[in-house]
């Protein structure tokens, strides 16, 4: 993939997720400057690109919980050749698909309706909003995924050998010790 005349331009987004896998990939630390010399970002949460752009890596962090998650993913698709879910959020649903047992009503009543310290005590309707799933999804099951990387966030280190394997155009190999699941 690696190409003497242009860098590899990576985009990332974080959809049902918690910027976990995103605080990750800065705890590459000063290893930052070498990834500059590489790659240049697109959209992602660190620049103010407000669209996806042709991209070589993708990376997408959450589920699929609403329309607008849906929407920036599919954008994600159609312009990355390669398609990353980061951290189980991405590539099960994790922790927001625990909602999945709860009828989507009974939730919303429960947080702006009954709970004692909600003020207002109104559902928002604004059609600004983007329209909630009724279920938390994995991104795999919306658009076609080429790689998994887990950890609740995966390890700095592992998204960094990760990273550099496919900016060189290797099958990305991540040693056992760096393989995590919490
Ligand atoms: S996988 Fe973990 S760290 Fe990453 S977005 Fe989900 S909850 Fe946060």
């Amino acid at each position: 993939m690696a190409d003497e005349k242009r860098k590899i331009r990576i985009a990332t987004c974080s959809l049902a997720g918690c910027f976990g896998c995103h605080t990750s990939m800065l705890d590459i630390d000063e290893r930052l400057f070498d990834l500059l010399k590489m790659v240049e970002f697109d959209r992602t949460p660190f620049t103010d690109i407000k669209h996806c752009g042709p991209c070589d890596i993708g990376i997408v962090e959450g589920g699929v919980s609403n329309a607008e998650n849906a929407r920036v993913l599919r954008e994600f698709r159609e312009n990355c050749k390669v398609l990353v879910a980061i951290g189980p959020c991405a590539i099960t649903g994790n922790v927001p698909a625990l909602r999945n047992n709860i009828d989507l009503w009974d939730c919303f009543q429960e947080v702006y309706l009954y709970d004692p310290g909600t003020e207002g005590k109104q559902i928002p309707n604004d059609s600004e909003l983007p329209l909630p799933f009724d279920k938390v999804y994995p991104i795999y099951e919306v658009v076609k995924v080429d790689y998994f990387l887990h950890g609740c966030p995966p390890p700095a280190e592992a998204i960094w050998k990760f990273l550099t394997d496919l900016i060189q155009g290797k099958e990305p190999e991540i040693d056992y010790e760096l393989l995590r699941y919490d």
